[in-house]
């Protein structure tokens, strides 16, 4: 009686290899949607403040964004100290 030596065939391995490169494609795929969302979603908020009037305000403490602030980073909804103060909260 003959035995296959499961898990044993050459093949086997270098699939296994694949397999963890596609996982990690996938892992470095999925990070790029969340991101790309997240940013969607900045920019969505953003629109809809430019539309109510209040684009270029913080959303915290109401004061007037920095305009250089608002052209490096256009979907922001902080000041930079407000900012600051949620990334550490
Ligand atoms: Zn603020």
């Amino acid at each position: 009686m003959r035995h296959r030596s499961e898990g044993h065939v050459p093949g086997e391995v270098s699939d296994a290899k694949d397999d963890a490169a596609i996982d990690a494609q996938a892992v470095v795929a999925d990070a790029e949607v969340e991101r790309d969302l997240a940013e969607l979603r900045e920019i969505r908020l953003a629109r809809q403040r430019m539309a109510d009037g209040s684009y270029g305000t913080c959303v915290d403490c109401g004061a007037e964004i920095d305009p250089r602030r608002m052209l490096a980073q256009p979907q922001t909804s902080r000041c930079v100290e407000c900012q600051a103060l949620s990334e550490r909260a």
